[in-house]
């Protein structure tokens, strides 16, 4: 069967799952026949052998059982990184990245700050703040050592030496150490809702957090006002019907300055706050 032919075929099969069936299908050949994919626009007339064939065909069935693209092809573009992802991390969001530019808009170009991530899974946050501010150093934890796996491989592949990463359950593996910044994108999803359905292929602990998917938000709220300098921030991210809630935590935790921003389709997606305000 011609490269273009297999394509067509593969879009029509993707069509009722996915709105971008035609690049999931290049991106899946380029894969099977190890190949960019202007080859496949250059050469629409190859033939793909049957053992190719079986190779995109076993590829395709992961992706139209609702597999996520990233843990088929294993990476994921986030910031300017091409991470290595697994199902032992949750895929990096495209909404994840207004918490990188928060965190970038309040550490100085020449600041060496001490910067934590919680829960940092592939480590695409930690690592996108250490390449911007260099300076810095990034200390991220996680509780699943498969997790920290990637991350650090993620680390060795970015070339940088200002992240350290550390196992265990959030600020446990960093308890008498102090920052400037704190940042997370914890679990926050209702334990209850359906959308986990759509998320089945990602790690549940990195999604669902309780009855009103608060819990890890409400521990972190409490366990890193004392790890803060005295002006020190901390940003997570949220729902985007959580705005509200997660405002009345952290007022009660006795944080300051407490401002939620929205992300890119106007939805409040981040709140930062400060231990003692300026
Ligand atoms: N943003 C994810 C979603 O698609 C959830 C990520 C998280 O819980 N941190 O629902």
């Amino acid at each position: 069967m011609r490269l273009d032919a297999v394509i067509a075929d593969a879009v029509e099969r993707l069509s009722p799952i996915t709105d971008t069936a035609r690049l999931d299908a290049e991106i899946l050949l380029c894969k099977t026949i190890d190949m960019p994919r202007s080859y496949l626009f250059a050469h629409p007339e190859d033939e793909l052998d049957a053992l190719s064939r079986d190779r995109f065909e076993t590829l395709l069935m992961r992706r139209l059982q609702g597999e996520p693209m990233s843990y088929i092809t294993g990476t994921r573009e986030f910031w300017s990184h091409e991470l290595l992802v697994s199902p032992a991390t949750l895929v990096p969001r495209p909404e994840t990245e207004l918490l990188v530019e928060l965190a970038l808009r309040e550490i100085p170009r020449t600041a060496a700050w001490e910067v934590l991530d919680l829960g940092t899974g592939s480590g695409a946050i930690a690592i996108s703040i250490a390449a911007e501010r260099p300076l810095c150093s990034i200390t991220a934890t996680d509780a699943s050592a498969d997790a920290l796996a990637i991350a650090r491989q993620n680390v060795r592949q970015a070339d940088l030496a200002n992240v350290t990463c550390l196992s265990g359950n959030w600020t446990e593996p960093v308890a008498d150490k102090q920052f400037t910044i704190i940042v997370s994108n914890p679990p926050y999803v209702r334990e209850d809702d359906e959308a986990l359905n759509d998320l089945r292929f990602e790690p549940l602990s990195a999604l669902a957090s309780g009855k009103d998917g608060l819990n890890d938000i409400r521990i972190l709220a409490t366990l890193c006002m004392p790890l803060l300098t005295n002006d020190g921030w901390l940003m997570m991210e949220h729902g985007a019907d959580q705005k509200d809630a997660v405002a009345a935590v952290l007022e009660e935790a006795g944080w300051r300055e407490i401002t939620c921003h929205n992300d890119l389709a106007g939805l409040p997606r981040v709140t930062a706050a400060r231990r003692n305000g300026k």
